[in-house]
């Protein structure tokens, strides 16, 4: 009689680190009343994102007229912000091409936030060039290890995997990268599962110590979700990606989407990852004084 068939344990999963990206730099009141565009509405809907499960909060800020905007000093009242209400959360600032031109946009830097968004090449975005000249990438790369800061790689494009694997060769990193694969921005790359399954095959071999997380743009977003999750991965919601429960319903609040979010990683038996676990995961240290 052929033995029983072992039965395979399955491999536990490690938590999942949830990123909510609570503003952007395009999307407004007209688009959903519930985007935050002042620094306290940030506060209180990052504050609600976290107590439901978020354990990275990635953020841009608007001027007064609600303008993106590079200004280190609303940079600095969002962080104190946070660092009072959110105990333990990563902070993680947007270097995007959106709100400031060359330097300007990490002049926020000086503030060392734990995190930061670097995209490490150009590509287009719905009705311009994302420019990231290689001086701008190399200048944002040595602010970001001269103030300790992780960076996040924003990878829009193939190319972007083997510029992220040759600044970690070259030391540009304060640890493991962090890699983001943004599918589904218009004229850039399109959600696409072979092309995800390419990307992650491909850190995989070039960048085997980082992390990796996906970002997909408006109904791409929760098919991003739970690609992530069923790949092992890590995830990113909110509302500066997406609006909308579905075709019919706004979404009311980031923290709805951080909870959408958590019933992808139930569905996968796994869970949200606590800001500690997200730390120890990163390889970040604890939390930055203020
Ligand atoms: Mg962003």
């Amino acid at each position: 009689m052929a033995p029983e068939p072992v039965k395979q344990a399955r491999k536990p999963q490690d938590p999942c680190i949830i990123c909510v990206a609570i503003t952007g730099s395009i999307t407004g009141k007209h688009h959903n009343p519930a985007v935050p565009l002042s620094i306290s509405e940030q506060i209180e809907s990052t504050h609600e994102a976290f107590e439901a499960g978020a354990s990275i909060v990635h953020c841009h800020v608007r001027d007064d007229e609600g303008a993106p905007t590079s200004d280190p000093q609303r940079f600095a009242l969002l962080q104190q912000g946070l660092l009072k209400h959110c105990p333990g959360l990563i902070i993680q600032f947007s270097t995007g091409g959106r709100s400031g031109a060359g330097h300007e946009r990490g002049g926020m830097l000086p503030l060392q936030p734990d995190m930061a968004s670097l995209t490490v090449g150009s590509n287009n975005f719905p009705t311009r060039i994302y420019e990231n000249s290689p001086d701008l990438v190399d200048w944002l790369s040595l602010e970001m290890l001269a103030h300790d800061i992780r960076p996040e790689v924003e990878i829009f494009d193939l190319s972007h995997i083997f510029k992220a694997a040759e600044m970690q060769a070259a030391g540009r990193f304060n640890g493991p990268p962090h890699v983001q694969f943004v599918m589904g921005v218009k004229n850039a790359m399109p959600l696409d599962r072979d092309v995800f399954d390419f990307y992650l095959e491909t850190t995989r071999r070039l960048l085997p110590d980082a992390t990796w997380c996906g970002a997909g743009i408006g109904r791409d977003q929760i098919v991003m979700n739970e690609w992530c999750v069923s790949e092992g991965g890590h995830a990113r919601t909110g509302l500066e990606d997406n609006v909308r429960m579905d075709k019919t319903t706004l979404a009311p609040s980031n923290a709805a989407l951080v909870r959408r979010l958590i019933e992808v990683c139930h569905a996968h038996d796994r869970e949200p990852a606590t800001p500690a676990e997200a730390r120890a995961l990163l390889h970040l240290p604890e939390r930055k004084a203020a």
